[in-house]
């Protein structure tokens, strides 16, 4: 790498090695030679870090929604002026192709909204006699995010800008296999003049640091985005310790229901190009697609064509697409999803014959729904592809899975694509698109197992607040 990483903990307005000294090894995805030792947060240091949020809550909370914004766009700023650095540090240590990344934009188009936006208003009743009742929309005090590492800028910026413009303090845990971003921002923020324990960035593993801040007395919501596993336990730690607000965003198994009079060429392009992306790992890449059996036939030799054209190699190098896995396990249990699938299913693809981390484009047919493959987020490029006779069979297919984060729908059929979208068990639908999803000022989130609340431009300040009603008895009215 260019320039040596920050590999400290930020906590008030400090970088600073972890109380106990202790380190993890951080490996780069792209040649799975050591990229840095990173600090693991302790306990303590998520005390330290709460306790630096908490005491910074009320002068933040205090300021005007406008001064607050300043901070937040001179952050949106340096960071996209930082998207080469952020770009490579993302491709070095998981394995994203810098030509794919748009994260930089995306995560500084947060900070920019969320620096002038609407501040959420309460309402007022005189529905009751002798009485004026209003309710106050105000920050909850201290806000936690824990974030996975496939696209960490955005979970940051997505997470962090909405809380902060609400007026709360944060403490950020970034996943331990992507650390180096989150520290980035946090030297940006520093650059913005934030106010010391406004923002706190901790690097380390989930069950040590971020045990320690699910179960924190003094967080008042954790917003969340990783496996359903792990949502599991946060949400008993969230109960056992102070029944904190839980926001959500967990795994998908996407599917994408393609009818015999879809425009074809860009439901392949569009379908493909959703599973590859990051080497499918996007929680709401299309992993499963239906296709009308009159052109199932046609539709797979298209979409193997394109999907396999994928150029596979350097992710720092802008003339790849397609990187390694993120690392060592995330490749292990693709490939041991793609045996599974052999035993259930026909492999339309060739054998494997990428080496190190890489994982060539995979595609099965003729998957029984209830196979295992079926069912699990895999979180590779690895995509099943099976045929359909009936709308009313493309449906039940398509929910019936555990998972609701996004699905889509190609079809020139208004009526179809209306009704197919209405019954649809997802968070967001795309008719005749799919992911990544566009519409950032959409509610986004799971139905089912896939999550809790909504993030979006319009939504997320909400759930960082707290609604108050007060109510004023007025004499003689
Ligand atoms: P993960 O659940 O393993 O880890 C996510 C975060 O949780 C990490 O920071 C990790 O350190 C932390 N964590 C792990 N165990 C913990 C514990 N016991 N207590 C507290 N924190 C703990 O997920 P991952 O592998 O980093 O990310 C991939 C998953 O995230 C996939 O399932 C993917 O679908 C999902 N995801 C969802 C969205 C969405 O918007 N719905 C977006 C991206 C990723």
């Amino acid at each position: 790498m260019a320039t040596t990483p920050e590999t400290r903990l930020f906590i008030n307005g400090q970088f600073r090695p972890s109380s106990t000294n202790e380190t993890f090894d951080l490996p780069s995805a792209k040649t799975g030679e050591l990229l840095a030792k990173v600090y693991e947060a302790s306990a303590q240091d998520v005390d330290d870090a709460v306790a630096a949020a908490k005491a910074a809550f009320p002068a933040w909370a205090a300021l005007s929604p406008y001064d607050r914004g300043r901070y937040l766009v001179r952050l949106a700023d340096l960071i996209q002026e930082s998207t080469k650095e952020l770009a490579n540090l993302e491709a070095e240590s998981m394995g994203r192709p810098v030509s794919t990344y748009f994260d930089a934009t995306a995560g500084s188009k947060y900070f920019r909204y969320f620096s002038e936006a609407a501040y959420p208003q309460g309402s007022s009743s005189l529905n009751t006699p002798g009485f004026v009742n209003i309710t106050l929309k105000q920050p909850v005090g201290v806000v936690a995010a824990i974030i996975p590492w496939n696209a960490p800028l955005v979970f940051f910026c997505k997470k962090v800008a909405p809380a902060l413009a609400a007026g709360n303090a944060v403490v950020l845990k970034s996943s331990e296999k992507a650390p180096l971003t989150s520290l980035y921002v946090a030297n940006l923020a520093l650059k913005a003049g934030f106010p010391p324990g406004v923002l706190n960035v901790l690097s380390g593993h989930g069950p040590l640091s971020g045990a320690a801040l699910a179960s924190h007395m003094d967080v008042r919501v954790l917003s969340f985005t990783g496996s359903n596993r792990t949502g599991r336990l946060i949400s008993k730690m969230a109960t056992d310790s102070n029944m904190k607000k839980l926001v959500f965003e967990l795994g998908g198994k996407s599917p994408a229901i393609i009818f015999d009079d879809a425009d074809i060429e860009a439901a392949v392009r569009e379908t493909q190009f959703s599973i590859q992306l990051i080497s499918g790992q996007t929680c709401m890449a299309n992993s499963r697609i239906y296709v009308h059996r009159s052109i199932a036939e046609s539709f797979l030799e298209r979409f193997k064509v394109a999907f396999t054209s994928a150029r596979l190699g350097d992710p720092t190098d802008p003339a790849i697409n397609h990187g390694p896995q993120a690392d060592k396990i995330q490749h292990a249990t693709v490939l041991r999803y793609i045996e599974m699938g052999k035993e259930s299913g026909t492999l339309v693809t060739d054998e494997q014959s990428a080496s190190g981390l890489y994982i060539n484009p995979t595609i099965f047919t003729n998957v029984p729904e209830d196979a295992q493959i079926m069912k699990d987020e895999i979180f590779g490029p690895i995509v099943i592809i099976n045929p359909f006779d009936t709308e009313e069979e493309a449906i039940a297919k398509a929910n019936d899975t555990e998972h609701g984060l996004y699905a889509a729908v190609y079809t020139k059929n208004l009526d179809r694509a209306m009704r197919v979208a209405s019954r649809l068990e997802a968070g967001t639908v795309g008719v005749n698109c799919t992911s990544p999803t566009k519409g950032d000022d959409m509610p986004f989130g799971g139905q089912k197992g896939s999550g809790l609340q909504r993030e979006s431009y319009l939504h997320s300040m909400e759930t960082f607040m707290e609604t108050k009603s007060v109510l004023i008895k007025v004499a003689g009215l």
